[in-house]
C-alpha cells in the first residue's frame, strides 16, 4: 500500500514551473498553488497582469490534490438551515455559487483542453437513518421549489439500482453534481496559468511579509518578492505569518483509501449508478469510483489536525471497517492507497472571500470546495481587475473563533460532540 494521494500519484508531472528567479515588481503575488490560487493566477495572467505564484511545496500539494474527487453541486449542508440563518436570497446565491463553480471548471477544461475525466455523474446524499430521509425530503422540497429543479428523492427500493448496500434508507439525488480526476485537473490548470504567463515557483514558501508604499514584500528562500497586490490562497495550510486567517480557519484532517481496481462484476455489485455518494451522518463517509474503477472511500475518521503517515494509517484502519460495513460483499479488498489532507473549516461551514488584513483571499470551503475554489479564484481576480462579480461570501460576518490561535486544541471535543449527535439524531 502506498501512503500517497491516488490523484497526485496518477497525475502527470507539472512542467511549466518558472526557471528564472523572481525579479522586479509583480502586479499580483498569489500564495498557494491549489485550485483557488491557480484559478486566480490564470485569470489575471490572461488579462495581461504580471503574476507570480509562490507555492511552499508543489502544485496541488494541499487539499486540491488530496480530496475525494467529488464536484457536488449546491450547499453541502441543510439549504433550509441556510435560509433560516441568512435569508432566502443569500441562501439561493450560495447554492448557485457552487453550481457556477462546476460550470467554471467545465468551461476551463474546454478552453484549455484538460484531460481529467470530468463527468456530470450526479450525487447521492444517502440517508443513514430513517429520520434522515425525512430531513432530506424537507430540504429537497425547499431546494426544488426555490433554486434547483434537477433534484429528486429516491426511496430505499429505488436505491437498489444505484448502490449495492442495504444499510441506507433512501437518498436525495442532485443531478448536476460531477466528478473528475483532481490531480489531472490541478496540473492542467497550472500548465494553463503558466502558458498564459504566470510565473509559478514550487518549493517557495512565503515565510514573512511587510506592507510598503508600493504594496507588499514577501520573504521567500528565493529572496524578497515585491508585488502591488497579494492573493492568499493557502486554505487549511495557512501559515503563522497570516494570523488573522489562522484565528478564523480550523484545519481538520480528512482521510481516504483507494482500493485496487474493482472487476466489472464488483463494480456492478457495489456502485451500479456510478455517482458521487455522501452519507448523512455528521461523522460520515464519502465515496466514488475512480476512472480505473478503484473505490475511493473517505471520511473524517478521526478529529485530528494532522495528516502524516502515522495519522493517515490510523484513520485508514477506521475507514477500512466503515467500507466493510457498507459493502460487505467486497470482503477484505486490497487497499492500494491511503492518504489524508487538511480541510479549512469555518465556524458556520461557509466560505469567506474578499479583502482583509491587507490581502485578497478566498478560503474556508469546509470540505466542499473542489467545485468552487477555482471559481472563487476567478472572482477574486475579477475583484482585483475592478470587475463586479457575485460574491455571496463577501458580506458574511467573520469574527475570530474565541480561544483559537491557530492550533485547534478543541478538535477532540468537537469530534465527541458530533459523534454523540450521530448516536442520538
Ligand atoms: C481529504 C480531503 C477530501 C476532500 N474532498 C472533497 C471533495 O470530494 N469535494 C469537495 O468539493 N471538496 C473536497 N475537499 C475540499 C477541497 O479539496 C478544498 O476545498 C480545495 O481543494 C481548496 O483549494 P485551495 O486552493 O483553496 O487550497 P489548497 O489546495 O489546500 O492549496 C493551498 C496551498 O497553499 C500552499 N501554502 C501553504 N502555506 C504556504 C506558504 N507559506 N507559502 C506558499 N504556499 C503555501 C500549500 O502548500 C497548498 O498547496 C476535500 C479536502 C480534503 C483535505
Amino acid at each position: 500500500m502506498k501512503f500517497a494521494s491516488y490523484w497526485q500519484d496518477t497525475a502527470p508531472a507539472f512542467t511549466g514551473g518558472a526557471t528564472a528567479a523572481p525579479s522586479g515588481l509583480y502586479d499580483v503575488a498569489v500564495i498557494g498553488a491549489g485550485f483557488t490560487g491557480l484559478g486566480a493566477a490564470r485569470r489575471l495572467a490572461m488579462e495581461g497582469r504580471r503574476v507570480i505564484v509562490l507555492e511552499a511545496a508543489t502544485v496541488g500539494f494541499g487539499a486540491s490534490g488530496r480530496n475525494g474527487g467529488h464536484l457536488n453541486n449546491g450547499v453541502a449542508h441543510s439549504f433550509t438551515g441556510a435560509i433560516s440563518t441568512y435569508g432566502v436570497e443569500t441562501a439561493k446565491a450560495m447554492y448557485k455559487a457552487f453550481d457556477d463553480g462546476i460550470e467554471t471548471i467545465e468551461r476551463i477544461i474546454a478552453e484549455e483542453g484538460i484531460n481529467c475525466n470530468f463527468r456530470r455523474a450526479g450525487k447521492l446524499k444517502l440517508a443513514s437513518k430513517p429520520q434522515h430521509y425525512e430531513g432530506l425530503a424537507r430540504n429537497l422540497e425547499a431546494i426544488n421549489r426555490t433554486v434547483d429543479p434537477d433534484t429528486a428523492m429516491l426511496t430505499k427500493a429505488e436505491l437498489a439500482g444505484e448502490i449495492g448496500s442495504d444499510i441506507f434508507h433512501g437518498a436525495m439525488l442532485q443531478k448536476k453534481s460531477a466528478m473528475m480526476h483532481m490531480g489531472r485537473f490541478v496540473v492542467g490548470l497550472a500548465e494553463a496559468a503558466a502558458r498564459h504567463g504566470a510565473e509559478i515557483h514550487e518549493n517557495t514558501p512565503v515565510t514573512g511579509r511587510r506592507q510598503t508604499a508600493a504594496g507588499h514584500e514577501l520573504e521567500t528562500p528565493k529572496g524578497i518578492v515585491r508585488a502591488a497586490k497579494v492573493v492568499l490562497a493557502t486554505g487549511a495550510y495557512t501559515p503563522k505569518t497570516f494570523g488573522f486567517f489562522r484565528r478564523r480557519i480550523v484545519p481538520v484532517g480528512s482521510f481516504l483509501l483507494a482500493t485496487r481496481p474493482l472487476t466489472d462484476t464488483e463494480v456492478l455489485s457495489v456502485m451500479p449508478g456510478n455517482r458521487t455518494c455522501v452519507t448523512s451522518l455528521n461523522v460520515g463517509n464519502y465515496f466514488r469510483l475512480a476512472p480505473d474503477n478503484r473505490l475511493i472511500f473517505g471520511g473524517r475518521a478521526r478529529f485530528s489536525a494532522t495528516s502524516n503517515q502515522t495519522s493517515d494509517e490510523k484513520s485508514g484502519r477506521i475507514l477500512k471497517d466503515a467500507l466493510k460495513s457498507i459493502f460487505p460483499q467486497l470482503g477484505d479488498v486490497e487497499v492500494d492507497y491511503c492518504w489524508g489532507g487538511l480541510v479549512d473549516m469555518t465556524k458556520d461551514r461557509f466560505p469567506r472571500a474578499g479583502e482583509a488584513d491587507g490581502v485578497y483571499f478566498s478560503m474556508g470551503y469546509s470540505g466542499h470546495g473542489a467545485q468552487i475554489a477555482t471559481h472563487m479564484g476567478e472572482i477574486i481576480a475579477d475583484q482585483i481587475l475592478g470587475r463586479a462579480r457575485t460574491n455571496p461570501w463577501a458580506s458574511l460576518p467573520w469574527p475570530a473563533i474565541p480561544g483559537h490561535l491557530g492550533q485547534p486544541w478543541f478538535l477532540p471535543l468537537v469530534g465527541a460532540y458530533y459523534k454523540f449527535k450521530d448516536r442520538i439524531g
